[in-house]
Parts: structure tokens; sequence; C-alpha cells
């Protein structure tokens, strides 16, 4: 008949003790919240694809410079300031030979180290129609100064293309927030053939479904004209070491952003390459 008034005693003691007890301090023992995806730079693997080959190289500058130089100049630099935030894995993509097979190359490699993003490096032309003749090292050669700027390229064949709208909008604002304007004549009904439809006029992202490589490559891709080479002011400007640091900068910035959204999708060996 005692056992009940014990009992209580003891549940009360019992809650009494309970109560006593700190709650875990904030941040230290207690099991954080619903944890935000977070950047691993160290595992998330970002392509830098060197636009062209030595063989091929792409479009001529204003001064005769091949636009190769310019895009593996500026690719080392972004691979250079990736590695220095950390993404260790990045991957300078390089081929040689003619345009499409050297391509071809690339994505295939490209596909093959199960990459988390693609950034394709290139230097911008214009038509044959918008080129007027200068003298330069006595020498006549096209140029055109009517269009200046970057412009970003995605494809919508890309089997991840909001992955690729999505780091492409975030590039597109790191380089407005630099005070880098993006060319808006990609969009004028003039440029005929080589129209294109702005995907956001806010980043300067354009949609290029066809580009080979944006729309066979198996992750976001993104493919930046990183400025006008055939623009004589913006050739000079490209070809320093301050503003391609400016767009590495860019580049990471939106790429630390993107891999804090989209971490890593596999976690790799630390002994793979
Ligand atoms: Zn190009």
């Amino acid at each position: 008949m005692q056992r009940r008034p014990i009992l209580a005693a003891a549940v009360t003691i019992l809650l009494a003790i309970c109560d006593a007890v700190p709650a875990p301090a904030q941040g230290v023992k207690s099991r954080p919240p619903a944890a935000a995806p977070q950047c691993d730079p160290a595992n998330f693997r970002v392509i830098v694809d060197v636009g062209h080959t030595p063989e091929s190289p792409g479009a001529v500058s204003a001064r005769g410079v091949d636009e190769y130089a310019f895009n593996l100049a500026l690719a080392k630099v972004i691979d250079t300031k990736l590695r220095d935030a950390g993404f260790n894995r990045a991957h300078l993509l390089l081929a040689s030979g003619q345009a499409i097979p050297s391509l071809v190359r690339r994505v295939a490699q490209a596909n093959a180290l199960s990459a988390d993003l693609l950034v394709s490096i290139h230097h911008d032309s214009v038509p044959e129609a918008f080129k007027s003749m200068w003298e330069f090292g006595g020498v006549q050669r096209p140029y055109s100064d009517r269009f200046r700027g970057h412009s970003i390229f995605v494809s919508a064949d890309n089997p991840d293309y909001q992955g690729s709208v999505t780091f492409a909008k975030m590039l597109g604002a790191k380089l407005k927030a630099r005070g880098l304007e993006y060319t808006q004549h990609y969009k004028e009904a003039f440029m005929g053939s080589r129209r294109r439809l702005l995907v956001d006029p806010e980043t300067g992202v354009y949609r290029y479904d066809q580009l080979l490589i944006l729309r066979t490559a198996r992750m976001p891709s993104v493919l930046l004209e990183a400025g006008s080479i055939i623009h004589r002011d913006e050739e000079e400007l490209m070809g320093t070491e301050e503003h391609q640091l400016k767009i590495a900068g860019a580049v990471t910035e939106a790429v630390e952003t993107f891999c804090s959204l989209r971490p890593a999708k596999t976690q790799r060996a630390s002994t793979q390459r």
C-alpha cells in the first residue's frame, strides 16, 4: 500500500533532477538544424575548357593574334585562381588538331572526368559584314569597334539545363559586380543566323542550343565569350593580367556559390585525380 507514495516521490525527484540539467550550449553539443549543403572545393571538379586548338585557333584579333592564345592565357589564370580557392581538382582541358575532331575529344575527356561543372573559355569576333580595315604593324587587318563586352551561352539540350542556367546567371552577376557589361547585340535581328535568345537580361545569359560542347557534355556547362578581340580597345584590355584576374575572380566566386548550392555529386577518393 505504501508503494504508490514512494513511486510518486521518486518520479518527483527524477523530474527535479532533469529540470536541473542545463541545456547543452548552443552550437556545441546540440545537433545542428537541417544543414544547408556545403561546398567542399577539394571534392568539386570544375573543368576549364580552352576553346579551339593551336591548329584550328578560332577568331583572329584586330592585331592579328589568334583567339586560342587569348583563351589559353585566360583559362590558365582561371585555373590558378580556382586552385588558390581550394578547387584542387580543377582541370584545364586542352586539345590539339582540327576543329570538330578536337572538340569531340574534349567533350569525351570532360565526360570521362565525371565533373560537376564545365566552363568553356572563348573570345568573340563579329560577322564579316561588320568588319572594316585598318593598318597595324604594316599590314591591313580587319577590325570592328561596334560591339564590346562579354556574353554567356547555355544549351537547352544539355542534360542539366537548369544547372547550366543557374551557374550562367551567377557568373553574369559576378562579372556585373566588377563593372563589366555584357554585349547585347546577339539579341538583335541584324545578327541573322547568329541571333540568340536572351535568357536573362539582368546577367547577359543567352541560349545557344546547338553548341556541341554544351549539348553533349553531361554536366552543367556554360560557354563564356570573355570579350571581343576584334574590337581594338577591348583586344588590348583582354591581354592585360589585371583584366584576366578580374574575370578569373568572377568565375571563381561563381563556382564557389554554385558549389555551395550543388555540392559535388560524387565523393571521390582523395588519391583520384
Ligand atoms: Zn571561340
